[in-house]
């Protein structure tokens, strides 16, 4: 071996002599440093799938109220309709109350909304919810929009509410409120809820919010065999029927009166 070759064995052994150095040498790792798959989050185990599929908003904002109401409505009624029940603990009523009722948004009572309508009693929306029975592939129509309040109560069951108000104000304030605080699904129309909502029918579930004095044809027409209308019937303004009407897989209709109550009359589209 010449001196050249010497010389490069020795270059191969001192850079062997570095790396053996280099890698024995520890590198000064801080210990709290995550290691890397760390930065992929474990799932929230709180988010059940099923209530996790479609956007609606979650707020602390008096919350301990509305815990009190929906316990009122378990225990003073005995409504034990645990989906139904989450739903209205879920949804903030004071954002569909106005100013000046804001201190009662919570009480187990019906509530002004201007143009003399009326937000419904939280135990009259959970009972009439519950009776539909909705689940989350449900098609939901309800007429008489009003403040949005009950909308939202549904769209916390199922994503495919379309609801129709007369009075052209109410409709369009409740339509900005709930795109505004998040209930995204929701499809709010103008118009006169006796006719249905022809484009979306048939509907699994009807609910209406309004008092007609006979069941209005067009809703029946547009239940789905299978599915139900809950609806106040009455020709006295100050007393009606709540009632639950289903139609079977044949299409027969069925009618059981449930309990008297007082909303305000269903009106007509004046005709041109
Ligand atoms: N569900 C509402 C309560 C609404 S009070 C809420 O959660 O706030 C009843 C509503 O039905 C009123 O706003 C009234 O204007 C509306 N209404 C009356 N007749 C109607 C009709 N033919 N079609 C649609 N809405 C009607």
């Amino acid at each position: 071996m010449g001196s050249s070759g010497v010389s490069v064995v020795m270059i191969l052994l001192a850079m062997w002599g570095l790396w053996i150095f280099g890698s024995c040498k520890k590198s000064p790792v801080p210990p709290e440093t995550p290691p890397p798959y760390r930065v992929f989050q474990a799932p929230n185990q709180d988010i059940k799938p099923e209530t996790a599929e479609w956007p609606r908003p979650r707020s602390q904002e008096r919350e301990a109220e509305r815990r009190q109401m929906v316990e009122y409505i378990r225990r003073a009624y005995d409504l034990d309709d645990a989906k139904v029940l989450e739903a209205m603990q879920n949804v903030p009523r004071h954002w569909f109350v106005p100013e000046s009722q804001q201190p009662l948004a919570y009480a187990d009572m019906p509530l002004p909304i201007g143009y003399d309508q009326t937000i419904s009693q939280p135990f009259i929306v959970a009972y009439m919810t519950s009776l539909l029975g909705l689940t989350p592939e449900k098609k939901v129509l309800e007429v008489g929009t009003g403040s949005g309040y009950q909308a939202a109560v549904l769209a916390e069951l199922t994503p495919y509410v379309y609801s129709i108000e007369i009075v052209e104000p109410l409709g369009r304030s409740a339509r900005e409120k709930l795109k505004q605080f998040g209930y995204e699904t929701i499809q709010v129309k103008i118009g006169d809820g006796y006719k249905g909502w022809q484009e979306h029918q048939p509907f699994d579930a009807m609910i209406v919010t309004c008092a007609p004095d006979h069941v209005p044809q067009p809703l029946l027409d547009q239940l789905k065999p299978g599915g139900c209308l809950v609806i106040p019937v009455g020709e006295n303004s100050r007393v009606q029927n709540l009632v639950r009407i289903r139609k079977d897989q044949a299409g027969l209709i069925s009618r059981e009166s449930l309990l008297p109550v007082r909303f305000v009359p269903l009106v007509r589209e004046p005709t041109p």
